[in-house]
């Protein structure tokens, strides 16, 4: 029988080291790689952002661009779509006899759902769904998805030591599309490339940004500098691509082991290992506990004492509160997509602690802005911020005037992104005035 194939490209922008892409290519006789692109309006949740930033969407057209670009040199070519995920299956499914679908290890309960779904609704179809997006397989892990150690050090223990898979090579050539090239949506992105942008989109961008890193031997140095807030040199950087699957965990690996035996091993090459292994403990976290991650009492079912301050949340977003280092922090957020892990602690701190914020709304404002975002890494991070989550301590309360004077002592990242600007009142009302709002999801 006649194969054919639907390549669902879910959160796995690249060729290389893609086993999604490499099982479909040697499974079907015919494929359709699609990709969907949320639309620019979602329908708005509770929580869940109504748009995505401007950075966040270029990046991810880029991406897509990009990743068609990759596909035409294989033969193949990309299918865009704007409609949800069982629409746009219906329709391909309906017109072009799909035998089988494939996309990479989903991580999200609601993502999880949409599948199983699917699943249900054509069970004539084989559906799979391959590990693509991490260091380890779970078959790896010495223990199961619900028995994952409830911190970050003890899992680091059991895992540090596993030997992590080697990249899968690329396919070389790839099964013909049934669906034509000249028939297809166009992806063709109308944002406007510009030489202020940090990033760009896509595989090759990716490449290119961790072969300029190894080579300019900053890997060296990076546990004395990693804690910088402003300029491309201080972090690895690579989280954007990360995030969007342009690049893969193993590959940076593989890049990392190759700077380690050609040019230096040191405790800075291992903490970018031990920082990768933060990523993975986030995914696993993600797995083990579901929809929990979005919850507001968390996994411990312990209940912030918060409240519902709307000034206060709309200043915080805008980077208009009375702490000049958040200020400057939100307003480069605002600015490129991307912010520091530094400030990102920082500004969350002070949202959930200064400002007796739900950690939920600053975590959705975060999951619309950054271009690197991730869905277990964000809600992850804020959930351990938030105290509500997988930090053995409770929770972390950065003091902003210390942390200031630690890592902006001569007050240039604040000028630069005008932080200084901010409103030196917090509130202009009552805050009687308003409702107390901490409801459960
Ligand atoms: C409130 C908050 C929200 C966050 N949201 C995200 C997010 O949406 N997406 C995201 O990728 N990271 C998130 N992080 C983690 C971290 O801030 C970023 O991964 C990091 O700043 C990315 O820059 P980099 O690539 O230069 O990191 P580097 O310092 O160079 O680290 C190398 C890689 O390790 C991983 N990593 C580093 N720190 C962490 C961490 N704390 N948690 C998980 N992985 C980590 C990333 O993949 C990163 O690319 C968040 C952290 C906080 C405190």
């Amino acid at each position: 029988m006649h194969q054919i194939g639907l390549l669902w490209f879910n959160n796995d922008f690249r060729i290389g080291d893609n086993a999604t892409l490499l099982r479909a290519s040697e499974e079907v006789d015919q494929l359709i790689c699609l990709a969907l692109i949320p639309s620019e309006t979602t329908a708005p949740d509770k929580f869940k952002p109504a748009t995505l930033s401007t950075p966040r969407r270029k990046f991810l057209n880029q991406s897509l661009e990009d990743l068609d670009r990759n596909l035409n040199a294989l033969g193949q070519h990309l299918v865009v779509s704007q409609h949800s995920i069982e629409d746009s299956f219906s329709k391909l499914i309906a017109q072009h006899n799909i035998t089988h679908v494939f996309c990479s290890q989903i991580n999200g309960s609601y993502e999880t759902n949409q599948w199983q779904n699917l699943i249900k609704h054509y069970p004539m179809i084989n559906f799979h769904q391959v590990a693509n997006n991490r260091l380890f397989e779970s078959s790896q892990l010495p223990f199961a998805t619900a028995e994952l150690p409830n911190s970050f050090s003890k899992f680091r223990r059991q895992v540090e030591d596993i030997q992590v898979i080697n990249a899968a090579p690329s396919p070389k050539k790839l099964p013909a599309s049934p669906i034509p090239k000249s028939s297809r949506q166009s992806i063709k992105s109308h944002f406007k490339t510009s030489n202020r942008d940090l990033f760009k989109g896509g595989e090759s961008s990716a490449r290119q940004h961790v072969t300029d890193y190894f080579q300019r031997g900053l890997a060296s140095t990076y546990k004395e500098t990693r804690n910088g807030l402003d300029g491309m040199d201080y972090s690895t950087k690579f989280s954007p691509w990360l995030a969007n699957g342009c690049l893969s965990p193993r590959q940076v690996l593989t890049e990392l082991h190759r700077y380690e035996r050609q040019v230096e091993r040191n405790e800075s090459t291992y903490w970018i290992y031990f920082e990768l292994l933060w990523r993975e403990y986030f995914k696993c976290y993600a797995d083990k506990y579901g929809h929990r991650i979005f919850a507001f009492s968390g996994i411990n079912g312990r209940r912030p004492t918060t409240s519902f301050y709307p000034q206060r949340f709309q200043k915080w977003c805008q980077g208009n509160t009375p702490y000049p280092i958040v200020n400057a922090c939100m307003k480069q957020l605002n600015s490129t997509g991307y912010m520091s892990n530094r400030g990102r602690q920082l500004v969350a701190s002070c949202f959930v602690h200064e400002l007796d914020l739900d950690w939920r709304y600053g975590a959705s404002y975060m999951e619309q802005q950054l271009i690197d975002y991730d869905m277990a890494s964000n809600w992850g991070n804020w959930q351990y911020l938030a105290g509500v989550g997988a930090d053995p301590r409770g929770h972390r309360r950065f003091d902003l005037d210390k942390q200031t004077q630690i890592y902006d002592p001569k007050g240039q990242f604040i000028k630069r992104w005008q932080g200084d600007r901010g409103d030196p009142v917090l509130d202009t009302n009552d805050i009687v005035d308003w409702p107390i709002a901490n409801a459960e999801t």
